[in-house]
């Protein structure tokens, strides 16, 4: 005879196409000798020959069933229908694939108005029995009987009402008798019959309704949308009841077999003796932490913690236990993976290493690298309310609170007064960079992931929210609002970074830590990954941060932000504004000493480490004043001060302003197209940088410069670009008498670079893939714009897969990466490849780079430690 029924100390975790997945799981957890309530398994099968027999149970899988719970019976000492001793079970369905909400569970099976009175007398709580019958009455009615909750759910508010009593918890057991007789009626009324009270008769209905349920309109669309086969069949669990309130000596509980919070390894939970797990949920009583256990019950506890010490050695992870102690004896309810912070997950993989737990491979793919965020930013303490007012683009990580400034000067005073500020503009430019530097956060109403905002407060490490649109802001006024709260110059807000969040007032902040587990963790993690980590730094602070987190060299110097400076900027200004060669010479012969200085300092911290330098990138304009500002200076000088120098030199600026304004900037005039036609710009920055290498040399410190070309789409551009530079180096090695070991590559930024790649590996050490403008110009869209305009609504609409400037698009942009690379090394097989753009610091990104071959990611340094992590995972 075919079998169709198992014991579950007959199965294992392997039985999932007989057992299903509960019914598996319930055997393996007996299998390893856990205290599982006993039970059995309807197979899938007898499903399969229930429908095969036009709906009925076949003779022989009835038999099985009466043999199983003979065992069940014998087992728990309990008999269904005994009313001295009543055996109640829970019946559940359990597919192949788990199927949430396909069929309800029926608790509590096998009470009837005798067994009713045996449960009142066992657990010495008439009210508790009661209103589980009444409970077993409504599920079953529902599941079985289809007869509506409805009915039942009136029938209920009416005694309510009747008897004056705001919830059920008043209710009395002599309220419940009166309603199981409602109910029953209820039953009757629509069923027309009675409530089977036989509890073998209720048995066999629910198995019945357990396997009609496979066919039902939700299972069925469910596995149609899920791809799951209809001739799988269900399978049928049931499982002896068992009870936390009989008595002083009964419990239920919750436990973690480690710290959720800090992973530390001790039980960590909660019980409550004489209780159901309603009252747990309930929060009528107080639950008392699981250590009490030990003293209350120090038999149970003993066999709790051995039990837990064999679920973690089993499941090889931090467990999430619910348990109940039915009169000194434990059960194990359910255990699954406990969810954890990302502090908790480090430490509890590194201690699972050292207790023989898991290897270090195992134990690096158990965290999350998004996590490790949490861990290197400030961030709001949970236990405190957020009082959100609007939510925008989580730029940056970290929290901050302080008083909103609409201007980049007022931050910086304000900061120097040591005042926290937050600096709250419509978009950010170069122009901002000292007040983003003077504020604790930025926050924006416009621009996207790669904003300048974005990308310069994540180098930073600050907070900062982009593209916070329902932030309507008044530079006038110095106001914004959102709906129809106004937020003025000097008031405090929180943000939350990582979220989107913007709140009012202040809210109290935990500090990072970064724990010598972390540190373990990144250490096995630099010992299997082969793809190098570098960072985008471009002054000497945030290099010596990049060091301290990890990184192996600096994949990308950004030289405008050094121009940025304020004593800089009219120095700039007046290299722009030159109308002479020479006039611009000279100008350029002042910043030459203070790009030099700039980087020795970002190489001497680097420590002869590789450091990839980019020439000069954005829109001249950017350096410039504002267009529509001058408009309004001019304008109103002209009025107040028409004869005055201040105007004509206004004026001269606008001018200047509106040759350099552009359609398209960030398709315009930038990149090597700069220095193509400013061929004196990008000279004073190679000569710069070789003499600070003469320098550094002079002092006997290192330096590995590698110059970079950006927005190449030509090889002719960075073939002339690449004289220029080698001339630079020659000049400098002649003046100073020395070799200077250097390299000249180039971005790979725009479509046709990729495509054209071999020829541009002739003039190219190394590619570094921009990926921030390749992804702009591969879609063609705004990088600054896209975001808040549509690219919400696409990702929210599933147009695309998600925000392609946060997360690599493998088939699109990805694929001239691989282009780019593979053609790239046909001509030159070692050809060096990287990242830089934004995406080296996300982890699905870090995975394609490693699988096309790149050598190193590189992002920002407070990515670093999620870059060595996520680069380890690539590699396992
Ligand atoms: C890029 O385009 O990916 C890049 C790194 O350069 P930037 O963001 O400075 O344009
Ligand atoms: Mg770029």
């Amino acid at each position: 005879m075919a079998k169709f029924v198992y014991m579950f100390n007959e199965g294992n975790s392997e039985m999932k196409e007989i057992l299903g997945g509960k019914g598996a799981n319930l055997a393996e957890m007996t299998k390893i000798g856990l205290p599982v309530p006993f039970g059995f398994t309807i197979s899938t099968h007898a499903c399969n020959a229930y429908y095969d027999a036009e709906k009925t149970i076949p003779a022989e899988v009835k038999e099985q069933v009466m043999e199983s719970l003979a065992k069940l019976e014998q087992e728990s000492g309990k008999k269904l229908g005994d009313p001295e001793n009543p055996l109640l079970v829970s019946v559940r369905s359990g597919a192949v694939f788990s199927m949430p909400g396909m069929m309800d569970t029926i608790l509590n099976l096998g009470m009837n108005d005798e067994t009713v009175e045996g449960v009142a007398r066992l657990t010495n709580n008439p009210r508790f029995a009661y209103d589980s019958y009444r409970r077993f009455i409504q599920m079953f009615s529902d599941v079985v009987l289809n007869v509506d909750t409805y009915y039942f759910e009136k029938l209920l508010e009416e005694t309510r009402e009747e008897k004056g009593y705001t919830a059920d918890p008043e209710l009395t057991a002599e309220d419940w008798i009166e309603v199981i007789k409602g109910y029953k009626q209820i039953v009757k009324k629509h069923t027309k019959n009675a409530f089977p009270e036989d509890p073998t008769e209720q048995l066999f209905l629910s198995i019945n309704a357990v396997f009609d349920s496979w066919n039902n309109q939700r299972a069925i669309v469910y596995r149609r949308l899920n791809k799951i086969p209809g001739h799988l069949g269900t399978a049928v669990n049931i499982q002896s009841m068992v009870f936390g309130n009989m008595g002083e000596d009964s419990g239920t509980g919750v436990a973690f077999t480690r710290d959720p919070s800090t992973g530390e390894h001790t039980l960590y939970g909660e019980y409550l003796i004489n209780a159901q797990g309603e009252d747990v949920v309930a929060g009528i009583r107080t639950p008392q932490p699981i250590k009490t256990l030990k003293d209350e019950m120090p038999e149970v506890f003993q066999q709790f913690s051995e039990t837990c010490r064999r679920l973690e050695q089993h499941y090889r992870d931090m467990q999430d236990i619910e348990f109940t102690v039915e009169r000194g004896k434990l059960y194990i309810l359910q255990t699954r993976n406990g969810k954890r912070t990302a502090q908790a997950a480090i430490r509890v993989a590194v201690e699972m290493v050292n207790e023989g737990i898991l290897d270090k491979k195992e134990a690096l793919l158990r965290v999350d690298p998004d996590a490790l965020n949490q861990l290197l930013h400030r961030r709001i303490d949970d236990n405190h309310e957020r009082n959100q007012l609007a939510k925008g683009l989580p730029a940056s990580p970290g929290a901050a609170t302080g008083q909103v400034v609409f201007d980049a000067d007022e931050a910086e005073l304000l900061a120097k007064d040591g005042k926290k500020v937050i600096l709250v503009r419509q978009e950010t430019t170069p122009d901002d960079i000292h007040g983003i530097v003077a504020a604790q956060a930025v926050v924006t109403s416009r621009g996207g992931m790669t904003s300048h905002a974005a990308v310069v407060a994540r180098g930073m490490g600050k907070a900062c929210i982009c593209g916070c649109e329902a932030m309507k802001i008044d530079l006038h006024e110095k106001v914004f609002q959102i709906g129809g709260t106004v937020v003025n110059e000097g008031d405090i807000i929180t943000i939350d970074g990582g979220t989107g969040e913007i709140m009012l007032g202040e809210i109290p902040m935990i500090e990072p830590e970064l724990s010598e587990e972390f540190q373990l963790l990144l250490t096995w993690a630099d010992e299997i990954r082969d793809l190098g980590v570098r960072a985008n730094a471009d002054n000497p602070e945030d290099s010596a941060k990049a060091r301290e987190f990890g990184a192996e060299g600096i994949g990308l110097c950004r030289t405008e932000h050094m121009f940025m400076d304020s004593k800089r900027i009219p120095i700039v200004q007046d290299m722009i504004l030159a109308e002479s060669f020479e006039d611009r010479k000279e100008a350029l012969d002042k910043l030459l000493p203070m790009q030099q200085g700039d980087f020795e300092g970002i190489l001497e911290a680097m420590q002869g480490l590789p450091v990839t330098i980019r020439l000069l990138d954005p829109p001249l304009h950017e350096f410039l004043p504002d267009k529509e500002e001058l408009i309004v200076e001019t304008t109103t000088l002209k009025i107040t001060d028409p004869d005055s120098a201040e105007l004509a030199e206004k004026e001269m600026l606008l001018k200047k302003v509106r040759q350099l304004d552009e359609f398209n900037p960030m398709l315009g005039h930038r990149g090597c197209r700069l220095g193509m036609i400013h061929p004196e710009i990008y000279e004073m920055q190679a000569k710069a940088i070789f003499y600070a290498v003469a320098a550094l040399a002079e002092k006997g410190i290192e330096a590995s410069p590698e110059v970079m070309i950006p927005l190449v789409g030509h090889v002719n551009e960075l073939k002339q670009m690449r004289e220029l530079v080698v001339e630079a180096a020659e000049a400098v090695q002649q003046e100073k008498g020395l070799t200077i070991t250097y390299t000249i590559g180039t971005m790979i930024e725009v479509p046709r670079a990729a495509l054209t790649a071999d020829q541009i590996a002739e003039e190219a050490d190394f590619f570094s893939f921009g990926t921030n403008d390749l992804t702009q110009t591969t879609f063609g869209y705004s990088r600054d714009d896209a975001e808040g305009k549509f690219l919400q609504t696409y990702i929210e609409n599933k147009v695309l897969p998600e925000n392609p400037f946060a997360a690599l698009d493998r088939e699109g942009v990805g694929k001239l990466v691989e282009t780019g690379v593979k053609l790239g090394r046909q001509t030159k097989p070692n050809l060096k490849t990287g990242i830089c753009g934004e995406h080296g610091g996300e982890k699905s990104s870090i995975e394609f780079c490693y699988y096309t071959g790149l050598n190193y990611v590189s992002c920002s340094p407070y990515r670093v430690p999620l870059a060595r992590l996520a680069a380890a995972q690539a590699t396992i």
